[in-house]
């Protein structure tokens, strides 16, 4: 199961090379390409503009919301309008102190270094980053025992790019040392559909508007998904069609995904009958859940529940989690007290 979240949802290799490479491919690299989140936009777009004029490195950033929503594209096009270098490293991937310190003093001036998943530093990690966010130097320890002693090595001033799915999981120090924190939100089906229309441009795929309308309005608020709908959708269009992605043709290759009307697939539907039909529409809470349905709880989290709540199918209470009279509907199932619900 954790691997299908990862290859759906968090990485580009979901069905191999050719799909990693045309993900790529399909990101924009200037912010006036970058369809949608306005008011992060329109903010960046001031920074950007004021850093430039003042010759200066922009300040850390932090980016955070859902997978998939663009933080990485951001952050690539944060160095781009700068004109600076974009390294990119991931929280996980940084082990050891001694890592962090080799990124950063190989950083040149101005550049950015983008940590995705920066919740996942570990403390003595962060410990290295906050001299390098604040002073631009770093202390390294030479030596051992009695005889050690730390030496203050000065950086080439850097912008830090932060991705997270969860700021609250960020220490504070951490946090506070950002500048500027901005939060992605899920994108309407109007924006979702310009993203379809310009991916399909890119990948030279003839689509009319009910088709790119019909994948918009099933990708659950983000570009990520919608870019994967459309590449099924251009598959089944070639090979079942005359490759033109209609509505109809769209709607085949979703509903061989088993991806509903609202974009909710076999896990989200999964969860919801599972709080209904086990616990009564809850509330339970999220280990019992994950635990009954074979997802990591954090993939619960940060995956499913955004958009499940944002639809107004799940709701958070302090006692757990409770599924809303309007899934139930969705789902054609009846309320415990109530006659059954006609769709
Ligand atoms: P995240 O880092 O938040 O998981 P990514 O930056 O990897 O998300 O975005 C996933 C894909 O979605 C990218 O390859 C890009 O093609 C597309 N995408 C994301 N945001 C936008 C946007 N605002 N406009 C156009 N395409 C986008």
């Amino acid at each position: 199961m954790e691997q299908d979240y990862e290859s759906r949802f968090m990485s580009a290799s979901y069905s191999g090379r050719e799909d990693a490479d045309i993900e790529l491919s399909l990101r924009p690299h200037v912010l006036s390409e970058y369809i949608g989140q306005e008011k992060a936009k329109e903010n960046l777009s001031v920074y950007i503009e004021a850093a430039r004029g003042r010759n200066e490195p922009l300040d850390h950033v932090l980016l955070y919301g859902p997978p998939g929503l663009g933080k990485t594209t951001l952050a690539g096009i944060i160095a781009n309008e700068m004109n600076v270098n974009f390294r990119v490293t991931s929280g996980p991937a940084i082990e050891k102190p001694g890592d962090l310190a080799a990124l950063l003093t190989n950083l040149e001036e101005g550049d950015v270094l983008f940590i995705d998943e920066i919740h996942r530093l570990s403390r003595s990690i962060e410990e290295v980053l906050y001299p390098a966010m604040e002073d631009g130097a770093i202390d390294i320890i030479i030596g051992k025992g009695p005889s050690a002693r730390s030496i203050r090595l000065d950086l080439n001033r850097f912008t830090l790019v932060g991705a997270t799915t969860r700021a609250g999981q960020l220490s504070s120090p951490l946090r506070d040392r950002f500048g500027v924190i901005l939060r992605l939100e899920m994108y309407s089906p109007g924006e979702l559909a310009q993203i379809v229309n310009r991916s399909a441009g890119i990948l030279g795929v003839k689509i009319d508007k009910e088709g790119a309308d019909e994948i918009a309005s099933r990708s659950r608020g983000t570009p990520r998904i919608a870019n994967r709908l459309l590449r099924r959708a251009r598959d089944y269009a070639e090979v079942k069609g005359d490759g033109v992605i209609t509505k109809e043709s769209a709607g085949l290759a979703l509903e061989k995904m088993e991806i509903d009307g609202l974009g909710l697939d076999n896990i989200d539907r999964l969860i919801l009958t599972t709080m209904i039909r086990n616990y009564n529409g809850g509330p339970v809470g999220l280990e019992t859940l994950a635990a009954v349905i074979g997802e990591e709880s954090v993939t619960i989290e940060d995956v499913y529940e955004p958009y499940l709540m944002q639809l107004g199918f799940l709701s958070r209470t302090p006692r757990g989690r409770v599924v809303t009279p309007a899934a139930y509907r969705h789902l054609g199932l009846q309320m415990p007290g109530q006659q059954m619900i006609e769709l």
